[in-house]
C-alpha cells in the first residue's frame, strides 16, 4: 500500500536519538532547548516551547490566553477534532466558521458575517483559531484586521504547515497571530514520533505557556512569588499539565529540522506533477495562491461530480483495493457524534460539508517517487473509468 503520508526516518535522525539515549539526560537536558532554538530561528519568532503533542499545544494557548468558562472559540469545521477540542477542555464553549471552497481554510467574509452577528448579540468569541489546511496558509492579513477590530485573539493552528510561507513572512513568525502550533506527529512534515510546538513573540504569553506545559512548575529565582526555602525550591503557581516534549523527541526534531526545506521543495514537485497529470480528469485540482507558499502536508483532490458518475466512496475503495492509501481530510467536526449531543446539525456549514463529500486525499510524501505517483494516478483513472 502507498501511504497517504509518511515520514522520513534517516541514518543521522537515528545517530542523534541514540546518542541521547546514550547521554545523562532523556528528558529535560539540552536538547529540548536546542529544538526550540532551531524552529524559532526558522521561524524568526522570540518564543518557542516545544510539547508532547499539538493538541497539548493547543490547550496551553487557550489557556494561556485566558479562556476559560463563559467564553467562546470559533474554528473552522474542516480540520482534525483536536483544533476545537482544545476550547471544550478550557470549559469554554466552541463554535464554527464556514470555509472559502477554493482553500478549503476558514472564510475571512464568513468570519466577518458571524462577528456581526455575534457583536449584536453580545457574544464575541475570544479566541478564533484559523488552521492552514493542507499547509497553505490562510488570508492571515484579512483575520488578524478583524481581530483588532472586534478584539479577539487568534491562534494559528499551523500542525500542517511547518516550512510554509504567507507573503513575506514564514509560518510560525506569528506576524499575524499571538500564538502558532505545529504538530510533529509523524503524517506531518517533519516529525518527533508525538510531538508539538508553541510559538510566540509575546513574552508573557510564553511565560505562561511554560508554567502550564510542566505542572504550573517554575525554578526560575527571578519569577517565584515567595522567598526561597534554600537551593531545592520550586513553586507551584497554576494549575499545569505534564506536556514535556523528551530529549530523545528533541533530538530526532533538531535533525529532522536539517531536511525541512528540501522536503517541503520536494512536496512541489510532486504537487506540480500531481497538477500536470491530472488535468484531463474530472477532478479539481487544489489551488494554490500565489501570495502563499504551502508546506503541501496534503494533495487534496474534489470529484468533479457534474463530470464523473462515479461516487467518492466507489473511487476511495477502488483506489485501495489498488493499494493506493488514500484518506480523507477532514469529517467536518461539527458531524461528529460527540458534536452532535452539543448541539451541532447537519447542514449548518454546507460549504464544509460539500467539500467534504468529494474530497480525497492522495498521497504525498517526500520520498514518494514519481513511480508510486504514476500508480496513484493510473489507479484513479481507473476507478474514475
Ligand atoms: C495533527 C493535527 C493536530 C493534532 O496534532 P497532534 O500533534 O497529533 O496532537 C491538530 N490540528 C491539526 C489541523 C492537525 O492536523
Amino acid at each position: 500500500m502507498i501511504p497517504y503520508g509518511r515520514q522520513d526516518i534517516q541514518d543521522d535522525d537515528i545517530a542523534a536519538v541514540v546518542e541521547v539515549l546514550r547521554s545523562d539526560f532523556l528528558t529535560q537536558g539540552p536538547k529540548v532547548p536546542a529544538f526550540e532554538a532551531a524552529v524559532a530561528s526558522h521561524c524568526g519568532v522570540a518564543h518557542a516551547l516545544a510539547v508532547n503533542s499539538a493538541t497539548s499545544a493547543l490547550h496551553i494557548a487557550c489557556l494561556a490566553l485566558g479562556v476559560g468558562r463563559g467564553d467562546l472559540v470559533w474554528t473552522s469545521p474542516i480540520t482534525f477534532v483536536a483544533s476545537a477540542n482544545c476550547a471544550l477542555y478550557c470549559g469554554a464553549e466552541i463554535d464554527f466558521v464556514d470555509i472559502d471552497p477554493a482553500t478549503f481554510n476558514l472564510c475571512p467574509k464568513a468570519l466577518k458575517e458571524k462577528l456581526d452577528v455575534a457583536k449584536a448579540a453580545g457574544k464575541l468569541p475570544k479566541v478564533v483559531i484559523p488552521v492552514h489546511m493542507t499547509g497553505q496558509s490562510c488570508d492571515m492579513a484579512s483575520i488578524r484586521e478583524l481581530s483588532f477590530q472586534y478584539g479577539f485573539a487568534v491562534i494559528e493552528d499551523a500542525s500542517h504547515a511547518i516550512g510554509g510561507r504567507y507573503r513575506d513572512t514564514v509560518i510560525g513568525s506569528c506576524a499575524y497571530s499571538d500564538i502558532t502550533v505545529f504538530s510533529f506527529h509523524p503524517v506531518k512534515i517533519i516529525t518527533t514520533a508525538e510531538g508539538g510546538m508553541a510559538l510566540t513573540q509575546n513574552a508573557d504569553l510564553a511565560r505562561s505557556m511554560a508554567l502550564l506545559r510542566s505542572h504550573g512548575i517554575t525554578r526560575e529565582a527571578s519569577l517565584m512569588e515567595e522567598e526561597s526555602h534554600g537551593p531545592w525550591y520550586y513553586e507551584q503557581q497554576a494549575l499545569g499539565y505534564n506536556y514535556r516534549m523528551t530529549d530523545m523527541q528533541a533530538a530526532l526534531g533538531v535533525s529532522q529540522m536539517k531536511h525541512l526545506d528540501a522536503w517541503v521543495a520536494r512536496r512541489q514537485v510532486l504537487a506540480d506533477r500531481y497538477d500536470q497529470l491530472l488535468r484531463d480528469l474530472p477532478v479539481i485540482a487544489p489551488v494554490r495562491v500565489s501570495d502563499r507558499y504551502s508546506a503541501l502536508h496534503l494533495y487534496v483532490i474534489q470529484l468533479d461530480q457534474d463530470k464523473t458518475g462515479k461516487s467518492r466512496r466507489e473511487v476511495f475503495e477502488s483506489l485501495r483495493a489498488a493499494g493506493v492509501g488514500v484518506n480523507v481530510h477532514y469529517i467536518p467536526v461539527h458531524l461528529q457524534p460527540y458534536y452532535k449531543r452539543l448541539g451541532f446539525t447537519a447542514g449548518q456549514y454546507p460549504l464544509s460539508e460539500a467539500y467534504y463529500a468529494r474530497a480525497i486525499s492522495l498521497p504525498m510524501f517526500p520520498k514518494m517517487t514519481e513511480q508510486q505517483q504514476d500508480t496513484v494516478v493510473n489507479a484513479l483513472k481507473q476507478a474514475l473509468s
